[in-house]
């Protein structure tokens, strides 16, 4: 195996030998079609560059208002820090530390590990805690939500529109970029920053010493495949986490989320999200209450995207999950690549829940009027960021290498192709172990 580089396919663990590939192209699993790995046209600087821009974004995002709002002689700037300590003194600690994690703290975390770990790889000197600053990155990347916060922006102006004048501020424009840059951003993860490093010839090289007659793991945090001793469990030789051949209890794991989040999900719709204080009086709104309130608006389309958002997404991750547990046997690779597409659904629609609870929080910080008219949000928001937590949670301790152990794979030779919509067509000669 000397001199090979080994990538293991993340939802099947199927083994591939890592073959260069165009630029542009992406490397798919044999056997679940899952991405292995992709070849970015954009250099090291190129990313470089990328980041910083979006550090001076994200600074001006959280520097300038979103928009000025003007009702009845009274002017308010709504800005994302504002409508954080807005909800922290309203005496909503939970939202705001929620909120504030997966739209600020989070996102600027992941940009300045993105630039640390880039600028180290370029300058071809890691530092001592490279391993470290990478596994904490890895944690972080799923919990940033720069996207869902700008289309929470978006529907939280078009709510407040027919209320009061608004001035459109800096940080809207400067949010939409940031949304653009981060998504472009998030194709860097941490094991293609791994995979960088590995091709300065900076760290060790994934399963390049590996014997495929024993058992093989791969590390989740960094990639790397390493032979794993009987115990089933092992730390992995180059960022030092720790390695599951499974991941341990993911069963009774997903179960307990998956109930907890499906309880929690009831006082989120039933409790209100938000308080309306007017002259005229006060009036609570749920989840479905602010759906039908944005319908009657006339934002047909944005009412759709919040039902789609704060309904049918978290209904359909319990569900999915639900039919995924219960399901398990082996009904043949075509069902099985079904079960596996599901779970990346899973992954994808993840976050996206968030929604109204941005909404809620950036409305409390737009509609501060004393005595006019405050929003002030309900403590159904709170309990729906738990059941996007609780769901995200449950999705990660679910395996879904599990479903593929049952039906070993029977040959060790394999061909990668990447599909259609790549623009090119790779054979690359693959490894599998029995
Ligand atoms: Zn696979
Ligand atoms: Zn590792």
């Amino acid at each position: 195996m000397a001199g090979r580089r080994v990538v293991a396919c993340e939802h099947c663990a199927t083994l591939h030998e890592r073959m260069p590939i165009e630029s542009g192209a992406i490397a798919t699993c044999t056997r679940c079609g899952y991405i292995l790995y992709r070849q970015s046209g954009v250099s090291l600087q190129g990313w470089i560059a990328l980041v910083v821009g979006a550090l001076v974004i994200f600074a001006i995002a959280n520097c300038f208002p979103i928009a000025w709002l003007k009702l009845q002689g009274l002017t308010v700037d709504a800005s994302l820090p504002g409508a954080l300590w807005m909800t922290w003194q309203q005496g909503h600690e939970v939202l705001a530390i929620m909120t504030g994690l997966f739209g600020f703290w989070l996102p600027l975390t992941q940009l300045l590990f993105l630039l640390w770990a880039l600028m180290a790889i370029h300058a071809r000197r890691l530092p001592s805690d490279f391993h470290y600053g990478l596994r904490f990155f890895h944690l972080v990347g799923s919990w940033s939500m720069i996207p869902v916060l700008m289309l929470g922006i978006m529907v939280a102006m078009v709510k407040f529109s027919g209320l009061a004048t608004l001035t459109i501020g800096p940080a809207l424009w400067a949010f939409a970029i940031l949304t653009f840059l981060l998504t472009g951003l998030s194709r860097l993860t941490a094991h293609r920053l791994w995979g960088y490093a590995e091709d300065a010839g900076l760290v060790q090289v994934s399963g390049q010493d590996v014997f495929l007659d024993d058992p093989v793991a791969s590390c989740g945090a960094c990639g790397f495949v390493q032979n794993m001793p009987g115990s089933g469990t092992c730390f992995c030789h180059r960022c030092n986490a720790r390695i599951h051949l499974r991941r341990p209890n993911a069963g009774s794991r997903v179960w307990a989320l998956v109930i907890a989040a499906a309880i929690v999900y009831i006082p989120a719709n039933i409790l209100p999200v938000m308080r309306v204080r007017t002259a005229a009086g006060e009036s609570a709104h749920t989840i479905l209450g602010g759906v039908i309130e944005l319908w009657q608006l006339g934002s047909w389309d944005l009412a759709l995207i919040v039902f789609v958002a704060s309904v049918v997404v978290p209904l359909t991750k319990l569900f999915a999950l639900t039919v995924l547990m219960l399901n398990r046997n082996w009904r043949g690779r075509a069902i099985q690549r079904q079960r596996t597409r599901l779970y990346e659904l899973i992954e994808f629609i993840g976050q996206w829940s968030m929604l109204d609870v941005f909404v809620v929080i950036l409305m409390s910080a737009m509609a501060d009027f004393p005595g006019v008219s405050q929003v002030i949000a309900g403590p159904g928001a709170a309990s729906f960021g738990m059941v996007v937590i609780l769901t995200m949670l449950a999705a990660m301790s679910y395996d879904p290498r599990r479903g593929w152990d049952q039906q070993p794979a029977s040959q060790r030779l394999r061909t990668i192709q990447s599909p259609p919509h790549a623009g090119a067509s790779h054979t690359v000669t693959g490894v599998t172990q029995s």
